[in-house]
């Protein structure tokens, strides 16, 4: 074993050996030599424990693809584009949302040239970033004023922390939501300083729990949107108009965790109920809050919208500078929100709508070109079949809404197992998240993007070619 060690070649010879190949031209030289010694190391390991005992094993010829394949994993970007076949619309842990084309424009000029980002272009003075969307929302919405924050959770701590802090906020015991990413509100309460008052129970609460508890110490009554989870059967929530009713004869203003914040009205959608922005402001809720780049589609972003009195002191909040949007985010959400000013529009141009609003008719058409197209070109190694199923919104919005589809289902004829081709598919540039079901391995073709169908075909190749060499 020891004279395999001589045999290790040097590193100034490997890296003599792959600098001029492609893979390796366009990256740091200290970054290569890293890595060659880091592949040096595992031949070491190797040969330690037996997994490499012939010395011609150590050629640098030899170790030269081995060395190539290492340096391009080891060099990516940790940061990667995935492709979604699992027709969760808003996937939470792929990135939510896609943005629309003019969203991506506009992001782009943000982020290339200067911007009025906080300039007056009419007075030539200083300017607030905050007006640059407020009005659109306004006019989206019927709010009376808004402001924008990074995200959601960022969101509800400012509006809590602006309008309860040391004092009770009453929320149903059916609403204390958590989230994905460990938002949970009564973290999220305690955070801001506010004291939760739990009324209710979990599957019942009545509009006399919330009046019972309201006491001196009381500021506000909050709604929470269970975003991610429906209490069905014996189950009763006040509805907003009455919440909203008993908050103005105690004058206490009635606030909204939207979660999904939906602009758009979806029809023909069967059991799809998230209420709209404007219908909740309409049914009284004086602050209501939500996500950017959930239903919305857009960036991530936090909207708060409602009654000019309460927006003016979250504006006025010091804690609305560390949570301030940038304006990458900004641009893109400006961009996306005008295209709401035309519904049709909206539902063509904004990924996250248009994907929701595929037809069964087409997305049968898609999954059965792309069944005969891995039949074609993959037909030996599975058998290919397609079949009815149901998509999900995802992003914790309507959980139990059935977005029909057709799964494109792959089984494969070899002992190869799904579970060692889901992880393939992990390792493959760019990756492919799918869905494992039964026997099959599943491609949903309704959050496939333009161009994927023919990049799934070479994504499968790439797995299939690492399988065989295992
Ligand atoms: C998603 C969600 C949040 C958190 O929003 P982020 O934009 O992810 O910060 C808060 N509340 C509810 C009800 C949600 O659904």
């Amino acid at each position: 074993m020891s004279s395999l060690f001589r045999h290790i070649p040097s590193v100034d010879r490997l890296l003599q050996l792959v600098e001029s190949e492609k893979e390796v031209s366009g990256l740091p030289r200290p970054l290569v030599k890293e890595l060659v010694n880091a592949f040096l190391d595992k031949c070491r390991e190797a040969i330690r424990q037996g997994r490499m005992t012939a010395e011609e094993e150590l050629e640098p010829g030899r170790l030269k693809q081995d060395l190539l394949i290492y340096i391009k994993e080891k060099s990516r970007p940790r940061f990667r584009r995935v492709i979604n076949a699992t027709g969760v619309v808003v996937h939470t842990n792929l990135g939510r949302s896609l943005l629309a084309e003019s969203a991506i424009e506009a992001v782009e000029s943000a982020c290339r040239y200067y911007s009025n980002l906080e300039f007056n272009l009419e007075t030539g003075k200083r300017g607030s970033r905050y007006s640059l969307v407020e009005e659109l929302l306004c006019s989206l919405t019927g709010a009376e004023a808004g402001l924008v924050v990074n995200n959601n959770a960022a969101a509800v701590l400012l509006m809590l922390d602006t309008l309860a802090k040391k004092r009770e906020v009453i929320v149903s015991r059916g609403q204390l939501v958590e989230i994905g990413g460990s938002f949970r509100i009564p973290d999220v309460m305690a955070k801001s300083g506010a004291v939760l008052k739990e009324v209710g129970a979990t599957n019942r609460t009545h509009l006399y729990d919330y009046e019972q508890a309201i006491t001196e110490q009381t500021a506000a009554l909050l709604r929470v949107h269970t975003s991610n989870y429906r209490i069905v059967g014996f189950q009763k929530e006040v509805p907003l108009k009455d919440l909203a009713a008993l908050g103005e004869r105690y004058e206490l203003p009635v606030l909204e965790d939207l979660g999904s914040g939906n602009l758009h009205r979806f029809s023909g959608i069967y059991g799809f109920d998230e209420p709209t922005v404007d219908s909740v402001l309409r049914g009284g809720a004086a602050v209501v809050t939500f996500s950017g780049d959930k239903l919305l589609g857009g960036p991530q972003a936090g909207i708060i919208l409602g009654q000019d009195k309460y927006i003016q002191k979250i504006k006025k909040n010091p804690l609305n500078r560390a949570l301030r949007i940038d304006k990458m985010t900004l641009a893109g959400l400006e961009a996306t929100l005008r295209l709401y000013l035309d519904s049709d529009l909206a539902r063509r141009e904004i990924p996250t709508l248009e994907m929701i609003g595929l037809d069964p008719k087409t997305l049968k058409a898609r999954a059965s070109q792309l069944a005969a197209r891995m039949k074609k070109e993959l037909g030996e190694r599975f058998e290919v079949s397609t079949r009815a199923d149901a998509s999900r919104v995802g992003g914790g919005a309507s959980p139990e809404v059935d977005l029909k589809t057709w799964l494109v289902c792959l089984r494969p004829r070899q002992e190869l197992s799904r579970d060692r081709l889901r992880r393939s598919l992990l390792r493959t540039d760019p990756p492919l998240v799918g869905r494992v079901e039964q026997d099959c391995f599943c491609l949903d073709p309704r959050t496939l993007r333009k161009g994927e169908p023919a990049l799934v075909v070479d994504v499968f190749r790439q797995a299939l070619s690492v399988e065989s060499e295992e």
